[in-house]
């Protein structure tokens, strides 16, 4: 059977499930972050010039990829985005995904909520935010705040105005479940969802913010709340830990990224979406035969209304040549494939490919 000519091999494909294994959480497994995961860890490659060949690599597939998904319209990818404060969550957002159309992606950062936001349940503007089939929708911090700042803050709690009752007993347990429930749904609606948490040291966040204050451009990334949130690190830690551990589950899975090393953290990230766009394999529609007709039709029709003296279609040189081309070219130009004419419109998820 003939592959798209972009598609990796299963030994390219081997080699990513073996550089992103590390990062998985086992689902059902109890997480202590600081024990069980090494922000430094950087999977063997010495330095960021190693990894310059791997992140472009990730930004071209991604890029590619991302072209099928929109064009097969079926599913849709959410990308949860979870960090300590100069992590690197941003920088990750830009390089990550810097070869993609913008108009299949949005980013949405979700910073305290509004009144408007605390007055319905603490879903709701994280399911306004989904991104529709065919899109990449990234959140710059997420639902996850809500078992995250507003546990380690219970004010923010207070600010929701829940009924007594709902408060009562174990309410970060009931919304693990609820979180967990809720993706579970997504999921099985066609939406894949991608958890990265973004595993940053102590010592390089105290190195990162003293950065932030010694220079003038990145002052304004600087907040004094920053500060006051170092102070809880080990009641983020824990509650990152709990998080990790009740959270991730066999259809949503969490990433833990080691983001001491910011160019790593770039290469895992991509690494881990393409992964995830790989196993959906996305296609490019299928034209039927009937299909193909109709546009044979139109086709005829303008060619008719060609004036004197111009070519009927000025493009069938062009393709010709470009058949020709491909012919003596069987694999990697590394451009996304044109769809391919099949028999019958129930090919449509599963097309034959061209050179089969
Ligand atoms: P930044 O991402 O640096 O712009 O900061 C956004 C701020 O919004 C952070 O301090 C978050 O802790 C806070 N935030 C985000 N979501 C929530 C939430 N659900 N409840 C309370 N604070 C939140
Ligand atoms: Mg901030």
């Amino acid at each position: 059977m003939a592959t798209t000519r972009q598609e990796l091999t299963p030994k390219q494909r081997q080699r990513l499930a073996d550089f992103i294994a590390p990062f998985l959480v086992k689902p059902g497994s109890k997480v202590n972050l600081a024990k069980d995961f090494d922000p430094g860890f950087k999977a063997g490659l010495k330095n960021k010039k190693a990894g310059v060949a791997l992140l472009e690599e990730g930004v071209r597939l991604l890029s590619e990829y991302q072209a099928r998904l929109a064009a097969q319209d079926t599913w849709g990818v959410l990308v949860v985005l979870q960090a300590l404060d100069a992590a690197g969550k941003d920088g990750t957002i830009r390089h990550v995904m810097s070869g993609v159309n913008p108009q299949g992606v949005q980013v949405h950062s979700f910073k305290v909520p509004s009144a408007e936001e605390l007055g319905h349940d603490f879903l709701w503007r994280y399911a306004r935010r989904l991104p529709a089939r065919g899109d990449i929708g990234i959140f710059n911090r997420s639902h996850y705040e809500e078992v995250l700042v507003v546990r380690v803050h219970p004010e923010n709690l207070d600010r929701q105005r829940l009924p007594n009752a709902s408060r009562r007993g174990d309410i970060w347990g009931r919304r693990y479940r609820e979180i967990n429930d809720w993706e579970r749904y997504l999921s099985d609606n066609g939406f894949r969802i991608v958890k990265l948490f973004l595993n940053l040291s102590r010592e390089e966040q105290r190195v990162r913010f003293l950065r932030r204050l010694d220079l003038p451009d990145h002052n304004w990334k600087f907040s004094t709340a920053d500060a006051r949130e170092r102070e809880r690190w080990d009641d983020y830690q824990r509650a990152f830990s709990e998080m990790l551990s009740h959270t991730s589950t066999d259809w949503a899975p969490w990433n833990v990224i080691p983001a001491d090393r910011k160019w790593f953290a770039r290469i895992a990230v991509g690494a881990v979406l393409v992964t995830t766009l790989l196993e959906i394999d996305p296609r490019f529609p299928a034209v039927t035969k009937q299909q193909r007709a109709a546009l044979t039709e139109v086709k005829q029709a303008l060619e008719a209304q060609a004036p004197k003296g111009a070519a009927p279609d000025p493009f069938e040189q062009t393709r010709r040549e470009a058949n020709e081309a491909a012919k003596e070219m069987p694999r990697g130009d590394g451009k996304p494939q044109p769809p391919p004419v099949t028999d019958d419109a129930n090919a449509g998820e599963r097309p034959v490919e061209r050179g089969e």
